[in-house]
């Protein structure tokens, strides 16, 4: 029997596993996948925060040997104005864009080495309860048809946005939007395309955005707002291209000379926010906190509350606490972190111009980079969206930033 089974092999449950595994305990991490496995629904940019976490894990150099460079410089082209910043209290300095099918091995790998039992080809079909209705296990389905029961002393399902183990533990929904209360996202990689920097072109209704992966490629796409309707696979380039060249000119320059390397995605997503745990059971990463792709955090959420998770499910596995205990704390702990900025996405995602009072904020910002870092770092998720939005500190942004402020 084995202390924890995890529902879930990617970046929220193979990193959980990896914590505990580390930690002396014995998990088993099961998959409905077989890995090294692909994830198409994803522009997988890890902001500074969660590389920061894979560097901690000693995971950042496999990374970088897959030849994945660090993204060190950040560009916001407003149109009017630009800023250039990097998000400041990191650890590595750098963003970067692992392709999933590395990323997600090589959170697997480590979690293997740290003692983690791996099952692929297992799906999730239910779960095993005790007589007070406690999670005991789950149930599934394995790659040749047989029923299998893994029983444990506690379950976590890191299954993804639809995750079907809340569905079997009946986890309440705490916060819900659906797809076109969100972004619409059309992205494509390109060989080709050199880019000097991290490029965000932010429009009305529109943000065109670019970076580089691995060995090169970049990855380009298009955000729109849900509620403008969605584009279809068949027209993703082509309406990528007509809005790009009409409103980001220099980006759609360097994409025309460019090399598509890959057919376009377009894809909307529904957010929500999920109860965290209950008698015997947790949730981590998308399946308990689904946030709008538009800030590319949830990769690093994932990462952050896998290490929560852990360290608390520690706590309770070795006696420190009861289990139930330490598990009350875990989803307050999320969601101190998680609501505000599934709160920051989601008003992102309606790409609405910013309000007129924000106008000289922003323009103040292209002339302050500690503060244009700070901007950054609402993304990095190193600054905290009350702190850079606290009236104190914007009203310092306005006055170091006027014309005429006095020395
Ligand atoms: C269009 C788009 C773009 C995005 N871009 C970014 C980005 O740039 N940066 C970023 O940080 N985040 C991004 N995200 C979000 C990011 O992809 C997720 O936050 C992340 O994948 C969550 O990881 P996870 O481990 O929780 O779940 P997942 O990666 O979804 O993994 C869930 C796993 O559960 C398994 N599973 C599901 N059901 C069962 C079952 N019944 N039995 C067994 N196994 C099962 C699946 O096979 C899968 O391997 C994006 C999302 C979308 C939709």
């Amino acid at each position: 029997m084995h202390d924890v089974v995890i529902v879930g092999a990617r970046c929220g449950g193979a990193a959980t596993a990896l914590h505990l595994a580390r930690q002396g305990h014995r998990v088993l991490l099961v998959d409905q996948a077989r890995f090294p496995s692909d994830v198409r629904l994803s522009t997988h940019l890890i902001w500074h925060a969660g590389v920061d976490l894979l560097d901690e894990w000693g995971l950042l150099t496999r990374l970088v040997d897959s030849g994945c460079p660090l993204l060190r410089d950040m560009k916001l082209d407003m149109g009017e104005l630009t800023v250039r910043g990097t998000p400041p209290h990191t650890r590595v300095g750098a963003a970067m864009a692992p392709r999933r099918v590395v990323l997600d091995q090589v959170l697997l790998d480590a979690a293997r080495e740290a003692g983690a039992d791996v099952l692929e080809g297992f799906t999730l079909t239910g779960v095993v309860r005790d007589a007070a209705g406690r999670v005991t296990g789950v149930q599934g389905r394995l790659a040749d048809g047989g029923e299998r029961a893994l029983p444990a002393r506690f379950v976590v399902g890191a299954d993804g946005t639809h995750s079907p183990l809340a569905r079997a533990v009946n986890a309440a929904t705490l916060v819900a939007q659906d797809k076109d209360a969100g972004s619409h996202n059309v992205y494509a990689y390109f060989d080709e395309l050199p880019l000097d920097e991290v490029e965000f072109h932010s429009r009305p209704e529109r943000m065109f955005y670019a970076w580089h992966t691995h060995h090169g490629q970049t990855l380009v796409g298009l955000i729109r707002p849900g509620r403008a309707g969605r584009v279809s696979q068949a027209e993703a380039g082509a309406v990528f291209l007509r809005e790009c060249e009409a409103l980001a000119p220099t980006l759609a320059s360097k994409v025309k000379r460019a090399r598509l390397a890959s057919d376009w995605t377009a894809v909307s997503t529904g957010t929500h926010r999920r109860q965290a745990s209950g008698a015997g059971w947790a949730l981590v990463g998308d399946a308990g906190a689904t946030i709008d792709p538009i800030t590319a955090a949830g990769i690093t959420g994932a990462l952050r509350d896998a290490r929560l998770l852990a360290g608390l499910l520690h706590e309770g596995l070795s006696g420190q606490r009861p289990m139930d205990e330490a598990m009350a704390d875990y989803g307050p702990e999320r969601d101190r972190m998680g609501e505000p900025l599934h709160q920051f996405a989601q008003d992102m995602a309606q790409l609405l111009p910013p309000p007129p009072e924000m106008l000289p904020v922003f323009a103040a910002l292209a002339q302050q980079p500690h503060q244009a870092d700070r901007y950054f770092g609402l993304f990095g998720q190193t600054v905290m969206p009350a702190d850079f939005f606290s009236p104190e500190n914007l009203s310092a942004i306005l006055s170091a930033g006027a014309p005429n402020a006095s020395a």
